[in-house]
């Protein structure tokens, strides 16, 4: 079976949650399975180390579990991104908008030095709000945007085009 099969067979959707009409896409089953998250780390190895990586800047809670791992595989950095009040340092913020108002996310202001090359990496990509809010993030910091990686895009919402649309880099995602 291919790997992308894998993860789709893996993956657990969780209807109505975390309210009526979502599906959630429920990735604990992948963590579950050693030999399935060997096989995506090895993948999304080779998918990125041309990207020639300073730091993955990740999105809590999810993205910091591939985040992380995928950091040490590529022997860059790793950088929390938080939602508001949650990092203990002096922050930089950025909102954005969610279906009804709005929400923020912070890194701590000396999380990245201007050059580096930067990946913002999430479990999933939906509308691309948080994802893009992370490269403003990094934008604003000097750094710049190398990448968007995601383990699965909900290809059914704009997320990957607004993205593109909007920095001029194609999100990279497995499933
Ligand atoms: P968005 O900002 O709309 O791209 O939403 C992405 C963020 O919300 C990520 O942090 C995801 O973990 C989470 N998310 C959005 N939709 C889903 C979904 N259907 N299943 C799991 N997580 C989701």
């Amino acid at each position: 079976m291919q790997l992308s099969d894998k993860i789709k067979h893996t993956i657990r959707d969780v209807r109505d949650y975390p309210k009526p009409g979502v599906v959630f896409k429920d990735i604990t089953p992948i963590l579950a399975d050693p030999l399935l998250m060997n096989e995506m780390i090895t993948q999304l190895k080779t998918d990125l180390k041309d990207l020639r990586l300073d730091a993955i800047a990740a999105v809590e809670a999810r993205g910091f579990i591939f985040g992380a791992i995928l950091a040490h595989a590529l022997n860059c950095r790793f950088i929390p991104i938080r939602k508001a009040g949650k990092l203990p340092y002096k922050t930089v913020q950025q909102e954005y908008s969610l279906e009804y108002g709005t929400a923020a996310i912070e890194m701590h202001e000396d999380a990245l030095q201007p050059g580096w090359r930067v990946l913002v990496h999430d479990d999933v990509l939906a509308t691309g709000g948080t994802a893009g809010a992370a490269a403003n993030l990094v934008r604003h910091s000097g750094a710049e945007l190398a990448g968007f990686s995601f383990i699965i895009n909900l290809s059914f919402l704009p997320g990957e085009l607004n993205l593109l649309h909007h920095f001029g880099v194609k999100p990279q995602y497995l499933v």
